[in-house]
């Protein structure tokens, strides 16, 4: 499964425990790139530095440095961070040792993940995250913004959902179940969509989010153990990857297909 937003914040939760506040003592860049270069300055602007904050946005985890220069991470499809694995092996391509002794290895099998290093105080100029809409999780996010976002919009709601500019880091599942929770029609004209509709819509993001967050939180004691990953957990939804299962209001769970990606939904409650 791909990371989304949930196993992101999970990890940058786990790293924090190692990084925040620590000084990198040792940085190995064991290849030239991931999907993009490794910046040529990254081994030399790290080393030495002192972690001052971790944080998220959207599907990025960032570390902060005092060096005016935050490494921002991307998992892409297959990256996780491993904590003191016993081994390093092929697939660790950026190993960061902490003063304590600590060894932080990103490990990205298939390379879509990405490294880049930011300045600090002009994150969101970054052209990733210049045109991003707001985080779920934040403030910003409520049902006026997303009732004025969708104005005279006609494409679905699922896949404008999906559009980043209007929320950051929003994935599939998380949509799909979402829009199960709050009734609504995925296939339903975003601009056609009520105010109430999206009143309840908006707290079931922010709940599905955080259920997730939690469930992997609670698996945070692996993070202290040899070989311990962040980024994957198991997560049991209501809707993603349901298709046949009946819903609780005697509906059954349907599949189609929107924008090319699977929608899991109950024709009979969402509307
Ligand atoms: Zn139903």
């Amino acid at each position: 499964m791909v990371p989304e937003l949930p196993e992101v914040e999970t990890t940058v939760r786990g790293l924090a425990r190692f990084l925040d506040g620590e000084r990198i003592a040792r940085v190995a860049v064991n290849r030239p790139d991931l999907r993009r270069a490794f910046p040529v300055e990254l081994a030399q602007t790290l080393t030495g530095a002192t972690v001052t904050g971790l944080g998220r946005r959207a599907k990025y985890g960032l570390i902060h440095t005092d060096r005016l220069a935050t490494l921002v991470f991307h998992l892409g499809m297959s990256g996780r961070w491993r904590i003191d694995p016993e081994s390093l092996g092929k697939h660790d391509h950026l190993v960061l040792e902490t003063a304590a002794g600590h060894l932080l290895a990103l490990c990205d099998p298939r390379r879509f993940g990405s490294v880049d290093l930011v300045d600090t105080a002009r994150l969101e100029e970054w052209p990733p995250f210049a045109a991003l809409g707001p985080e779920p999780l934040g403030p910003e996010l409520s049902p006026e913004y997303l009732k004025r976002a969708f104005e005279g919009r006609v494409a679905a709601i699922k896949l404008l959902l999906l559009d980043q500019r209007i929320v950051a880091g929003l994935g599939n599942i998380y949509v799909c179940e979402a829009l199960f929770r709050a009734r609504i029609d995925p296939r339903k004209a975003a601009g056609r969509a009520s105010l109430p509709a999206l009143r309840r819509l908006v707290p079931a993001i922010r709940a599905v989010l955080t259920e997730s967050i939690e469930a992997g939180g609670s698996s945070l004691r692996d993070y202290a153990q040899p070989s311990g990953q962040l980024g994957y957990f198991a997560y049991n939804f209501d809707a993603y990857d349901r298709e046949g299962e009946p819903c609780s209001c005697g509906g059954t769970v349907r599949r189609i297909v929107q924008g090319g990606r699977s929608t899991w939904f109950c024709p009979r409650c969402q509307r």
